[in-house]
């Protein structure tokens, strides 16, 4: 494994490539093979020299794959001479040298915020090759603010800091200023000072300079084995059988960049879930990850139990804008379950306030999931899940999609609401409705007096090519489930949106005792409040429903390939949800035996090809990031398919 380190500066000038020169042969009378590159160069002949003075044979191509000839920033210079930064053409290189040496420095071009292009910093490139990253920085009066503020935009990047080199560029005075401050940065920035730098006329006597080599060459190799060790010591997982998860070496995912997860020991897997579902636009995409961090320089949380927050207002009108026509108020919560929980509870008490006491019943469909607390376990039928609670929760009543109509009709005196999951039923098995269901279900509601509830909880969010599932059918239905993609997968939150008629069923004198008396701690949470507003900006400036829609034809037409396989009787596909059924027999559709775990074993399979995926049963679920490229969907599609035919 090749140890890469980024070597940054406080400033341009400050001498990085010759702190980098010293360390490279500091490292090779270690007897290590250092490798050397510069990946962007404007002006000058850093690259050349370090070649020289490290006595690398790479190609001067490779050792530095991107020049501009004049000594600009470089989106400037690289514009002024008609080229671009080809990132591309930079990892190529990167690579080639990774798998070549023992240590590979890197030196970068000015400091952490010098701008490559558009919406690319120097930062970006340091996370995007993966390396470490050591600060030089100069001694004199000035440097403490200076390398406090880099080193605050490194760790606001999430960098990994090696510590600091100090180098002195030309022979001066050694007054105060310069014997105080590498203390005082060490105890101001909480940080290694890894050494220092003199001005040097030659590398001749680099033997004699210290550096702190051991810091610099140290691993964090025991991350993945204690952590391992503590998931199961003290982490109880859900919907797991933890006697299983005890004998298997867990995956422990860091990090994650764009689609990917990244796990301790720096693997890379396709998010091919969305992480249950969630996420939108991509990990650490940067407008949500500033919104957060500016949200928690102005408030974490405050409650809106008696108060209100900015965030919580600004979102509320920010869901009723985007929301099918007629949904006029939001009440937050902090998942899915409890949004779905919400609405059952509002559904009954609305009746219950304005005296049609006798509607109480709950109906909802077979094989629904709206889930795990006991309130959404009741209206949930997937007996696997559900069953063994059954003397917990609350009596109601199932329809399926031919009965509905004339269970309501018959019982709608007796009927409080109506739950469902609008043209996807996810959990049982990505189960796709007929076209017009919904839009009978809402008309049936409507005509028998039942308040419809719509659990958008895994549908919103563009996850079927439109923002809501409704909106394919012109439907606003009474009450509104969200949760989920909400904040694009960044932080729990959820929202139980209803219709001025429902909240006006709650307003009453307060001795009259018609509040709804419902409320989570969190309820509101301003940086979860702030996450959403960003995510459903993104929406609007990236067009991501618009560019999704060529997406979702591109996937539909690659899926087509998996009925060549044996075991693959059906494919279903809403947007972006996807289900891929195994059955042991395909004349007689014979299922696999649930004990055989069949989806279970191929999501293993998957991973090593780079994919994480987790099945319902027997049904593999395909649910990228709404932000997937094509080439990216290729990738999920080919190690599916090739974990299936591994597997079955
Ligand atoms: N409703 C639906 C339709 C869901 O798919 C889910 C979760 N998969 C839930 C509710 C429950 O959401 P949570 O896990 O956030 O409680």
């Amino acid at each position: 494994m090749c140890k890469v380190i980024f070597i940054t500066g406080t400033d341009t000038g400050i001498g990085k490539t010759y702190a980098t020169a010293v360390l490279g042969l500091l490292l090779k009378q270690k007897g290590l093979n250092v490798g050397v590159m510069k990946p962007v160069q404007c002006a000058g002949d850093d690259a050349k020299f370090l070649k020289k003075v490290l006595e690398v044979d790479d190609p001067l191509e490779i050792i530095n794959p991107c020049y501009a000839p004049e000594p600009l920033s470089p989106h400037l210079a690289f514009k002024r001479s008609h080229q671009k930064i080809d990132l591309d053409k930079i990892f190529k290189a990167y690579q080639t040298l990774k798998d070549k040496y023992d240590v590979l420095l890197i030196e970068g071009a000015g400091g952490l915020m010098v701008p490559l292009k558009e919406n690319y910093f120097v930062a970006d490139l340091i996370k995007d090759l993966e390396a470490e990253v050591i600060i030089v920085s100069r001694l004199g009066l000035g440097t403490i603010n200076h390398t406090l503020l880099t080193l605050k935009q490194a760790r606001d990047f999430g960098l990994k800091i090696k510590g600091i080199i100090f180098n002195e560029t030309k022979k001066s005075k050694i007054g105060i200023p310069e014997k105080t401050n590498p203390r005082a940065v060490k105890e101001f920035g909480d940080i290694k000072v890894l050494g220092h730098v003199p001005f040097l006329k030659s590398f001749k006597n680099v033997g004699s300079i210290q550096l702190d080599l051991k810091s610099i060459l140290s691993e964090d190799k025991k991350d993945h084995a204690i952590l391992s060790q503590w998931d199961k010591e003290y982490l109880w997982h859900p919907f797991t059988q933890m006697k299983d998860w005890l004998t298997d070496e867990p995956l422990i995912i860091n990090r994650a960049q764009g689609s990917y997860l990244i796990d301790t020991k720096g693997n890379h897997y396709l998010d091919g879930v969305s992480s249950l579902w969630v996420n939108v636009h991509g990990h650490r995409k940067r407008e949500i990850d500033q919104t957060i961090k500016s949200q928690i320089n102005q408030l974490s949380h405050s409650t809106l139990l008696g108060l209100s927050n900015t965030p919580a207002v600004k979102l509320a009108k920010k869901l009723i804008d985007i929301a099918p026509k007629g949904l006029k108020k939001v009440f937050y919560s902090d998942n899915g379950s409890t949004s779905v929980e919400i609405a059952v509870k509002i559904a009954y008490q609305y009746w219950q306030n304005i005296g049609q006491t006798k509607k109480t019943g709950v109906v909802h469909l077979a094989n629904s999931y709206h889930g795990d607390t006991l309130g959404s376990v009741s209206v949930g039928g997937i007996d696997l899940f559900h069953k063994v609670y059954r003397k917990l929760i609350f009596k109601t009543i199932k329809v399926d999609l031919d009965n509905f109509e004339s269970v309501i009709k018959k019982n709608h005196r007796r009927v409080a609401c109506f739950v469902v999951e609008p043209l996807v039923q996810g959990a049982a098995g990505m189960i796709m409705w007929p076209k017009g269901i919904l839009k009978k279900m809402a008309h049936v509601c409507k005509k028998y007096d039942v308040i419809f509830i719509a659990d958008e909880v895994a549908t919103g969010f563009g996850r079927t090519g439109k923002m809501f599932a409704c909106e394919h059918e012109n439907v606003t239905p009474d009450i509104l489930c969200l949760a989920k993609g909400i904040t694009g997968g960044y932080l729990p939150l959820a929202a139980t949106l209803t219709t001025q008629k429902i909240y006006d069923g709650f307003l009453f004198d307060y001795k009259d005792q018609k509040t709804f008396f419902h409320g989570h701690t969190y309820t509101g949470n301003p940086l979860a409040c702030a996450a959403a507003l960003a995510n459903i900006e993104l929406f609007k400036k990236e067009r991501t429903l618009k560019r999704l829609s060529p997406k979702i034809k591109y996937l539909a037409k690659r899926l087509k390939m998996f009925y060549n396989l044996p075991h693959v009787d059906d494919v279903r596909q809403c947007g972006f949800m996807v289900g891929i059924e195994l059955v042991k027999n395909k004349t007689t559709k014979d299922p696999f035996a649930w004990q055989e775990r069949i989806g279970v074993k191929v999501c293993h399979k998957v991973r090593e090809r780079g994919v994480i995926l987790r099945p319902l049963g027997n049904v593999i679920v395909l649910m990228p990031p709404l932000s997937i490229s094509l080439k990216e969907i290729d990738h999920l599609i080919e190690s599916a398919y090739w974990a299936i035919q591994e597997t079955v």
